[in-house]
């Protein structure tokens, strides 16, 4: 059986262990507006060609992403457009 590689989810606050070809752990990649998700998954596809550069810079700006959520939870601030709150159960609200 092949040794599953992880590593800490990428989110500042979180040191969940993720399979390796993942950025963050569910509950934080969630918090990521689809752009920037849209943004890090380009900018990884295209690593032979621009290298990690924009890679990186789509990763901070994910982290970024997480902690304004995560910030606007804690703070209690209702609904802002930016975000998409990770409820638990993804089914919900489906029939
Ligand atoms: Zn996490």
């Amino acid at each position: 059986m092949a040794e599953i590689r992880t590593h800490a989810c990428a989110a500042d606050h979180c040191d969940i262990q993720v399979p390796s070809h993942l950025l963050m752990c569910r509950k934080d990649w969630a918090l990521v507006p689809s752009a920037v998700k849209t943004q890090v998954l380009r900018a990884y596809r295209n690593r032979p060609r621009t290298g990690w550069g924009p890679y990186a810079e789509a990763v901070a700006a994910a982290k970024q992403a997480v902690a304004h959520a995560l910030r606007a939870i804690r703070e209690g601030i209702p609904d802002d457009t930016e975000l998409t709150i990770w409820t638990g159960d993804e089914a919900a609200g489906r029939d």
